[in-house]
């Protein structure tokens, strides 16, 4: 199967050209196709000689992906599968927003990081998707709008579907700067987001990539022991760890880091993780922002249940008097399932409710 050219960069496209002969302009032309007139078929490109659409149909595919099924919810929010070259299947899924259309992607099929409340990690790590993978799912969702042509544009875009991104990190930043690109997409950095288990190495790696996309962090606790027994990857990257990248982040590009919180009910949700909650983001509270999550609940993991409204609000009133930033989250797409966190990578075709 040959590559995606969803897969290069801007300035990748512009070494292909000159690679082949071509001058610089020429790849300005083939990257306003793709993005701007986001064409189907190389064909399409009338300005561009048949001799050059040859060579790209020669060595890169346009669209890798096959949509099966489009779910749509009351709510607005629709849940995409899609079918790779290898016939592995992912989810990507739309919310519509009072802000603009966000689109949350998929990185990898399964995950290995396996946290103890996701439905995602219950599929071991079957491969990384490619960048033209992961910037297919938005040219599909997009094709979306464009094919009922109601001239509305995914405007933002969350790294939070099924895989740990900064696992696929080479693959995940040219992604980014591919749907980044003013001359493409144009997706602004501030309106894209990236959720991380927390990889304490990659925090730093990124905070030094000057890329201005906000970075989300994946807590559901503030002690290392509660942290160990929800997430396991809390042993390779203990709070101490975790935070000390945190902080190199906020230094390093002076911007905000989410901290995303699930509340379990009476796992990690009382009054006194609150107060330790409060505590652990006390120097950064300015450049912090708490995230409380309602729990989807995943069949396989009945140990857990969503927290009551009350205990909610008593964990919200104690982060708020000691002066942290939180809002309790939104919830989207519960009715077909395309709630965060209840993305499953299906590696059989045969798994597929068609
Ligand atoms: N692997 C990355 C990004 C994908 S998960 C990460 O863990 O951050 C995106 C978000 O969905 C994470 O905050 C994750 O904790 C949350 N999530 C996973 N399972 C969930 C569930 N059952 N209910 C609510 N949120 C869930
Ligand atoms: Fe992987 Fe994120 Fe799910 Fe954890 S929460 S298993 S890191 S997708």
């Amino acid at each position: 199967m040959k590559p995606s050219i969803y897969g290069l960069t801007r300035e990748e496209v512009i070494k292909w050209a000159l690679d082949n002969g071509e001058k610089k302009f020429r790849a300005k032309q083939i990257w306003d196709w793709l993005y701007r007139k986001r064409i189907q078929q190389f064909d399409e490109m009338t300005n561009v000689s048949k001799v050059t659409i040859d060579k790209l149909k020669e060595q890169f595919c346009l669209n890798p992906l096959t949509q099966k099924i489009v779910q749509e919810s009351s709510d607005g929010t629709v849940k995409y599968l899609f079918e790779l070259p290898d016939g592995m299947l992912i989810e990507t899924v739309l919310m519509r927003q009072h802000y603009g259309l966000s689109v949350c992607v998929t990185t990898q099929v399964g995950c290995n990081i396996g946290c103890t409340f996701c439905a995602s990690g219950l599929i071991k790590k079957q491969r990384d998707l490619t960048s033209g993978e992961i910037t297919a799912q938005i040219m599909l969702v997009q094709k979306y709008f464009d094919d009922r042509n109601l001239g509305e544009r995914v405007s933002h875009v969350v790294v939070m579907g099924i895989g740990e991104p900064f696992d696929n990190y080479k693959n995940v930043l040219s992604f980014l700067k591919t749907i980044n690109d003013d001359n493409g997409l144009a997706i602004g950095a501030r309106h894209i987001t990236v959720s991380t288990s927390g990889l304490a190495h990659k925090i730093k790696e990124f905070a030094n990539e000057g890329i201005q996309v906000n970075l989300a962090v994946s807590l559901h606790a503030p002690n290392n022991d509660l942290r160990t027994s929800i997430m396991k990857i809390n042993r390779a990257f203990p709070l101490e760890k975790l935070f000390d990248a945190i902080h190199y982040y906020i230094q390093t590009t002076n911007r905000r880091v989410t901290f995303e919180y699930i509340m379990l009910n009476e796992v990690n949700d009382s009054v006194k993780e609150a107060t330790e909650l409060s505590q652990l983001l006390k120097d950064i509270k300015k450049l912090s922002y708490v995230n409380l999550i309602p729990y989807n609940p995943v069949s396989e993991h009945d140990q857990y249940s969503r927290s009551p409204k009350n205990r909610v609000s008593a964990f919200y009133d104690v982060l708020k008097k000691h002066g942290i930033n939180c809002v309790v989250r939104q919830e989207h797409g519960t009715d077909i399932d395309a709630a965060c966190g209840q993305l499953r990578s299906k590696t059989m075709k045969k798994e597929m409710a068609v």
